[in-house]
């Protein structure tokens, strides 16, 4: 007996309760409960009762919590949750979801010890089922992958803290149902957590109706070329959205016109007959769109459910009354179901289903709508997020390496719940208002002191050099985005210590402002070189930035795998004037002994690029500033330019200016040419020698824009970069979710005909991470130091989109324009840098995949810089205090990263995660099989500990893990892939071996101090399986 194909109604949480281990199905998947039982040859109507809580959006996160300020949205989420365990109670039928672990775990904290076990209890039975479990339904565009994992680790580790590792508690299903567009990367990460399958909401007009006509609003997505079927991810696509259906809607507090069911025949206002007439015309409606008898039905919205009498009453008696028509020969059964529950049924059905391998975006809801803007909105806020992950990656490491167990255990949960939050749909997406943007920016800022306090107790534990030496302060200079830090600036003495969160060696570019006197940089007793480099002048004027330093202290630091180097420095009393630029006929030129960068004299633009070591020119390369004017609606349609939306007035975006005022500053480090080209746009161009790439560090803003004048409109500031010589077939290559790479094509989609009404909002793609374009002869690309929108309009030209601001509300429900200001007048202005590459394909092996990848390191995992004051001379130092240290001894191939080490258990056990990160067709050798050195790390962290591997999300063990399989048109049953991978559920096998890696493939690992426990889960894991065979 195949328990998958019969599971409706299977009960055997009895065994598993008494283990306090609940029993699971012979592959592995718990029971929690049962479903409702479905009817052969009837349309079953899963009707889903759900609320979508935003962790803030019109209000803040504590606002939508607590209840505050009702007057801008009428919602408190600890009342929804509070209301809804009280009703579920009532009435064993009755199901709900619910989804954002933040509020969960708040309103958790405020429970005692019996509303606790009621809700366990309902989750056992299967009434309430936690979908998705992530901290916040992130986004899917702008996120990167580092802190999409991370969030889901947390969130889902969380609930097993709740819930005491209940295996029913554990999500195992994908709920997105308001992100706008999705990426092919997600679907790959929760396929790898072991999720069964995904439900969505919003995705393209045009590609909704055809998948309607075609009935394919349900498919596999295959999600990643090189993972293959552990990859591979059961998808629904909502009907439309995912409110209840008109007329449905019986939230008291959201929906006051909907009527509720009146079944007392003596009432006037009796109307059952009408309500269940209209919801079986609605049935009627739609019961053909999908493949099997299932239908599914969202019955809720955001923030409903505050008074969940009201839908569950209503509930009750339309599925009692809608079903009571059977006896007239109905074919419509309505019952009370959870994504699970249909799912199930969907994939008891047994059909063959049609596969997706490209993503949704971008997400268009119109002809002129193109929810293309969010992909750039906010840009400060989205570089402080790309921040936190990196910092946040620094003192999980640390805490580990410097072993703090609990010392430190609260700050690290502060910064990884504020990364959680950032990663949600209106957060890191700049479609929130903008005191909810103020205070995510300032939850983050704080998140990220406690962190740094982290960071400074592991250090002293890893430096000292014997219990009595004085503690130090390592301390960030957060401000450096400015060329500000107090500690660089006014001490005479002072350490800069770098780490390197990376498992490789890594050199670094340190820059720090200093006052104009020479500084003298000593390692490990050896002076080494320095330059100054002059600030440039539009710094200066940054109003937030108060900072007098004029010029900046640079030297090369190459920093330890997981390790730190310390550089002790020190101010003479010799002045340094700030450096002058060099001549004029030196001035056009940028070069080391690999490339050379020309500007034009006669504008001061970027003119050529010519690759010296391959001896290649290209005779044009360009690069300038545009902005596009935002629309404020015309008279083809009334959609405006806002927040969530790009749509420009005019699909020629207007140069900011045809020249620029230049000065080059040439030093033995660095070569840097200072653009000016208005006073609100200015740019540094570096050749650091002996780099590979061309460095771009804009400056835009205060953005001028003024509503009443039509000749100052809202801008979107854009930068191209093209080479006309290249020929690149109108395709270019974006990330998804900053890992593997998607091909673009303009004005394209792969699964639908297109026909563009904006044809420049409509070709933009969200670039986490790079945007590149190839010929036959040459790659070139741009990798990005935060999320922005990018597009490819002409053959050998990437256009990535800057800043915003805009004077219009995009009516999408903020309710604002984005109108980012820093005094409520002048624009904010924004700061960042492009890495810019260019590599021969003809040569063979050619090294732009590494190239790629080693600009993506620098940006988002760079080496964290710590400055400390001191009395200390260089010597005294030295002796009190490591200035060289690695956190593992071991070369790691150079394919891989350990792409998490982190303290979990209260420090007790250690999750460390490797990643392969090539692509199976990157590169001949990096992209070759490779392993991960878990045999040292065993021994790194003692001979007593062990390894276990779990699913991606660090929340079960791999090898009691499976998921269901769906068969695709084509192809052969898509299975998990697991046993391709070599799940080991051997303990001992990790004390001997190391692990394989194959390309882009990532493992979780769990290291366990206690072996004696470990075996104890081991035991439990194998007294399960035997159960569930027994009763097979
Ligand atoms: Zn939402």
């Amino acid at each position: 007996m195949r328990w998958k194909n019969t599971s409706f109604v299977i009960c055997v949480n009895l065994i598993g309760t008494l283990l306090a281990f609940p029993t699971n199905e012979p592959d592995g998947r718990a029971i929690c409960g049962a479903c409702h039982p479905i009817k052969e040859n009837f349309t079953n109507v899963h009707l889903i009762p759900h609320t979508h809580d935003d962790v803030g959006w019109l209000k803040t996160v504590d606002q939508y919590f607590y209840g505050k300020d009702n007057d801008i949205q009428v919602a408190g989420v600890q009342y929804i949750i509070d209301s809804v365990v009280e009703e579920l109670a009532k009435n064993p039928d009755r199901r709900f979801i619910y989804v954002e672990t933040a509020f969960l775990k708040q309103w958790w904290d405020n429970q005692g010890e019996a509303t606790r076990a009621k809700m366990r209890g309902l989750i056992e039975t299967g009434q309430l089922e936690l979908i998705s479990g992530a901290w916040s339904m992130h986004d899917e565009a702008v996120t990167h992958y580092h802190s999409i994992i991370d969030q889901f680790t947390y969130g889902l580790r969380t609930i097993d803290e709740m819930f005491d590792g209940l295996s029913c508690a554990k999500p195992k299903i994908g709920w997105q149902i308001d992100p706008f567009g999705h990426a092919r990367e997600t679907a790959s990460i929760l396929a790898q957590m072991g999720f069964d399958g995904l439900f969505f909401a919003r995705l393209d007009k045009d590609d909704r109706a055809r998948r309607i006509k075609d009935r394919e609003m349900e498919f596999v997505w295959k999600a990643s070329p090189n993972l293959g079927e552990s990859s591979d991810l059961f998808t629904h696509a909502f009907y439309k959205h995912y409110s209840a259906p008109d007329g449905f809607c019986f939230d008291l507090v959201h929906c006051t016109r909907d009527d509720p069911i009146i079944t007392d025949t003596r009432s006037p206002d009796y109307n059952v007959p009408e309500r269940v007439k209209a919801f079986m015309d609605f049935v009627d409606s739609r019961k053909d769109t999908y493949q099997t008898e299932n239908m599914l039905v969202t019955m809720g919205d955001d923030f409903t459910y505050q008074q969940a009498a009201s839908w569950f009453d209503n509930i009750d008696r339309l599925i009692k009354h809608v079903n009571a028509e059977q006896e007239n020969g109905s074919k419509i059964n309505l019952i009370y179901s959870t994504p699970s529950c249909y799912l199930q049924a969907v994939h008891a059905a047994d059909k063959v289903w049609k596969s997706k391998s490209d993503d949704f975006f971008p997400y268009a809801d119109g002809d002129h709508s193109y929810w293309t803007g969010y992909y750039t909105s906010r840009p400060t806020l989205k570089f402080m997020e790309r921040k936190g992950n990196n910092l946040l990656q620094v003192c999980k490491q640390l805490s580990v390496l410097a072993d703090l167990r609990q010392e430190k255990w609260q700050d690290l949960d502060s910064l990884q719940e504020a990364m959680g939050v950032m990663q949600h749909h209106d957060a890191i997406t700049g479609t929130e208002k903008q005191h909810v943007a103020e205070d995510y920016a300032l939850m983050l800022h704080k998140a990220m002191l406690d962190c740094l306090e982290t960071s400074n107790t592991a250090l002293n534990k890893l430096s000292a050099k014997s219990v009595e030496v004085p503690k130090v302060e390592y301390k960030s200079c957060l401000l450096s985005n400015v060329s500000q830090c107090e500690l660089s600036e006014n001490n005479v003495n002072f350490v800069v210590t770098l780490y390197n969160p990376l498992a490789q060696e890594t050199s670094s570019y340190v820059r720090l402002p200093v006052q104009n006197f020479k500084h003298k940089v000593y390692f490990n007793g050896s002076e080494i070189p320095t330059q100054m480099i002059k600030i440039p002048t539009p710094v200066f004027s940054i109003p937030y930035r108060t900072s007098t330093a004029e010029q900046e202290l640079l030297f090369v630091a190459t920093i330890p795998p997981l390790g730190f180097r310390s550089f002790y420095i020190t101010k003479t009393t010799e002045e340094s004037p700030v450096p002058e630029p060099v001549a004029d006929d030196q001035k056009f030129t940028l070069s080391n002994n690999k490339l050379e960068l020309n500007f034009d004299p006669l504008t001061g633009l970027a003119a050529s690029l010519n690759l010296k070591s391959e001896n290649f020119n290209y005779p044009e390369f360009n690069q300038n500033f545009f902005y596009y004017k935002g629309s404020g609606g015309n008279i083809l349609n009334g959609q405006t330019s806002g927040a969530y939306i790009f749509r420009p007035d005019g699909d020629d975006p207007t140069p900011i200016s045809s020249q620029a005022e230049i000065e080059t500053f040439k030093g033995e480090i660095v070569q840097e040419t200072h653009q000016k080209f208005s006073d609100w746009v200015s740019q540094v161009v570096r050749v650091y020698t002996d780099a590979e790439y061309v460095e771009f560090e804009w400056q835009i803003g205060p953005i001028p824009a003024d509503r009443n004048d039509p000749e100052n409109p809202g801008k979107e500031v854009i930068t191209k970069y093209s080479i006309p010589a290249m020929q690149t077939q109108e395709l270019f290559h974006t990330d998804s979710n900053g890992r593997e790479s998607i091909e673009r094509k303009r004005n394209f989609r792969p699964t639908w005909e297109l026909d563009l009404k904006e044809p420049v909002a409509g070709n933009y793609h969200p670039v986490t991470t790079f945007i590149s374009t190839r010929d036959g002869r040459s790659e070139f690309g741009i990798v990005t130091d935060r999320a922005q929108g990018g597009t490819s309009m002409q053959d050998g030209t990437l256009e990535l989109m800057l800043h915003r601001r805009l004077m219009y509300d995009d009516a999408r429900g903020v309710g604002e324009s984005l109108n980012e200001t820093f005094d409520g007048n002048e624009g904010m202005i924004a700061r960042g840098r492009h890495l810019m590459y260019l590599e021969l394909l003809t040569s063979s092996p050619t090294p732009v995949a590494k190239k790629r990848r080693w600009s993506r390191d620098q940006m988002n995992l760079a080496p964290w810089t710590f400055v400390s004051g001191t009395e200390l001379t260089e010597e005294e130092w030295m002796q009190n205090y490591a200035v060289n240290y690695k956190g593992i001894d071991l070369e790691v191939p150079e394919n891989i990263n350990i792409l998490t080490l982190e303290p979990i258990n209260k420090g007790e056990d250690i999750l460390v995660r490797f990643e392969h990160f090539y692509e199976a067709n990157d590169d001949p050798v990096l992209s070759l099989e490779s392993f991960a050195p878990t045999q040292h790390l065993t021994e790194r962290f003692g001979h007593e500990k062990v390894f276990m591997e779990t699913t991606l999300g660090g929340n079960k063990w791999k090898s009691d893990t499976s998921r269901m399989k769906f068969k695709i048109e084509g192809d052969q049953e898509i299975a998990t892939g697991d046993a391709e991978f070599n799940p080991v559920d051997n303990v001992e096998m990790y004390e001997t071996n190391n692990v394989v890696m194959k390309p882009m493939q990532m493992r979780t690992f769990i290291v366990r101090n206690d072996s004696g426990s470990l075996a104890a889960s081991v035991l439990v894991l194998l007294f399960s399986t035997f159960i569930a065979n027994f009763i097979a």
